[in-house]
């Protein structure tokens, strides 16, 4: 899209601190129509209140004192539904990202702020507000003629980068050049003769909307439009085979009920970044295993089913024995690799239910859910023998583990598992290590 767009652009942008902010706003000002500029969420929101007919778009950063960044975002979105939205943050806080998807930002910069990047990111969140003002100036009569009317939107559909479809009721009567190179068909006419819809290329996965879920509706237009934003997103494979995670963003011409613009933003770079912080805030970096945040999280409501349904749960506890010598005699990185060998005979000798965590450094415990004492005393005995037999690293190194292994019981609660095990891994360490104690 044309970057002549940016002067007619005016953002609201927020940051707390004064050297970025400074420094930004400046450089935004010389190529945008004007910039609003405050220095955190509150002072955001009265700006955004005050100027809210001459503000096309929020620039937000996350965190900052009175009210962050995501939550000004929510608060503005319940005044315009459809204000467009760019985070920019260092943050690497996974519930920030979430909410970030929930409110339902357009794209999001990292910090420090490149300034390029920036740039896209605007004109990236502003495509499907400049498109739909294109389509009200252009005053689409859809009923009469419609074909030569889209024609004469083609062009205006074509330079998007987003994926367009053009629907009247629940037929496609439009798509632009992105969806027909996203799926490498030649063209419009090409795509109708498939006799395929957009949905066919719904990917089944929990989480998102799916070919199944829209064959059980009536209408697909009024089921996905009706969806809240938040659950208006699909996995997609492209032509090359390629996953790709969109939002769709539905838009309907004033007085034209039946017609509808599907804008499919990519959100996969997000999603993916999401993701991926949710999986390093819950894994252990070294190992792959749950870390201790994560077991938390699980512990207590493992428990609590436990009870409720009267089943069994046991918990083994286990430590690398002379661990230390390993370190001092091979070094510190010959030390890792041991750990995470441990951590994948650990996992083979596990079901999928159990709940592995790297303990602490050289300590694992692991949660067996519908298991009684027997059960777990044969798990821990299997990962004991498995250290054993295989040598350990390229140094080959012989390594033991000492092993507590406990069931729970009617009276015991989060704490009292924890010290009870940790007794008999002691004991087990007291009684010449390498074995496992009940
Ligand atoms: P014991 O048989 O009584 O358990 O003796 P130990 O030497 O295994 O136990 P100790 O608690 O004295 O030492 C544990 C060692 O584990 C010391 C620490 O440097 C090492 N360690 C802890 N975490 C890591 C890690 O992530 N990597 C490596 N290489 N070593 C670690
Ligand atoms: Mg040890
Ligand atoms: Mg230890």
């Amino acid at each position: 899209m044309n970057k002549e767009v940016l002067k007619d652009i005016s953002v609201l942008y927020v940051e707390d601190e004064n050297d970025v902010r400074e420094f930004t706003s400046k450089l935004l000002s010389s190529l945008l129509k004007k910039v609003y500029t405050a220095k955190n969420g509150l002072e955001g929101l009265e700006l955004f209140k005050e100027n809210q007919n001459n503000i096309d778009l929020i620039i937000s950063d996350i965190n900052m004192p009175k009210m962050n960044g995501l939550d000004m975002c929510e608060q503005i979105r319940k005044i315009n539904s459809e204000m467009p939205l760019v985070i920019t943050s260092a943050h690497n806080d996974t519930n920030f990202l979430k909410k970030a998807i929930e409110v339902g930002v357009n794209t999001y910069a990292m910090k420090p702020i490149d300034l390029y990047q920036l740039i896209e990111s605007i004109i990236k969140a502003m495509e499907p507000i400049l498109l739909k003002r294109k389509l009200i100036e252009l005053n689409l009569s859809l009923e009469s003629k419609i074909e030569q009317e889209i024609n004469k939107i083609k062009s205006i559909l074509d330079a998007q980068d987003n994926i367009i479809i053009v629907t009247n009721k629940d037929e496609i009567t439009n798509v632009n050049k992105k969806f027909l190179d996203f799926f490498e068909i030649m063209n419009f006419n090409e795509f109708i003769s498939t006799k395929k819809n957009i949905f066919d290329f719904f990917q089944e996965e929990f989480g998102f909307i799916t070919k199944e879920k829209i064959n059980r509706q009536i209408s697909w237009v009024k089921y996905i439009k009706d969806l809240h934003e938040i659950d208006r997103i699909v996995k997609i494979k492209n032509s090359l085979n390629e996953e790709k995670i969109f939002a769709i963003n539905v838009d309907y011409y004033e007085n034209k009920e039946d017609y509808y613009v599907f804008s499919l933003t990519d959100i996969t770079k997000l999603k993916e970044k999401s993701n991926l912080l949710e999986y390093q805030a819950s894994h252990d970096k070294l190992t792959g295993l749950f870390n201790r945040n994560r077991f938390d999280e699980i512990y207590s409501k493992e428990i609590k089913r436990a009870k409720r349904y009267n089943n069994d749960l046991s918990i083994i506890l286990f430590d690398i024995d002379n661990f230390k010598n390993v370190n001092d005699t091979y070094g510190h990185q010959i030390g890792d690799e041991v750990l995470k060998e441990i951590a994948k005979l650990l996992l083979n000798n596990v079901r999928d239910l159990d709940i592995c965590v790297r303990w602490g450094g050289e300590e694992f415990l692991i949660l067996l859910p519908q298991t009684n004492l027997d059960g777990a005393k044969t798990v821990a005995e299997k990962i004991r023998t498995a250290i054993i037999k295989n040598s350990l690293t390229d140094k080959n190194l012989q390594i033991t583990a000492s092993f507590g292994v406990l069931q729970m019981i009617d009276s015991d609660d989060e704490n009292s598992l924890i010290s009870k095990v940790d007794k008999l891994l002691y004991l087990a360490k007291n009684s010449g290590k390498n074995i496992v104690v009940t």
